[in-house]
């Protein structure tokens, strides 16, 4: 068992990794829990943080110009 960086909570690595791939692999979306996390954080947190970045690189591109702008949305993640 490993400790999350993130919540504290005691985790299984591959669990984690399997619930991320789950997730992602199912949305089509770059992202390898291994590269990213590497054992580091339970695959909730991975999944939120993940989600969280996710969110604040379309705020960015949102205050950029780059993707329809929604003011709501950058306020949450920028
Ligand atoms: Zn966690």
């Amino acid at each position: 068992m490993t400790k999350c960086a993130e919540c504290g909570n005691d985790f299984d690595v591959s669990d984690a990794r399997d619930e991320y791939r789950a997730e992602w692999s199912a949305a089509d979306e770059e992202g390898e829990y291994d590269e990213l996390y590497e054992g580091g954080l339970c695959g909730s947190c991975a999944l939120s943080q993940t989600e969280s970045n996710l969110n604040a690189g379309r705020a960015i591109m949102m205050v950029n110009g780059d993707e329809d702008y929604d003011q709501e949305h950058v306020d949450s993640y920028l």
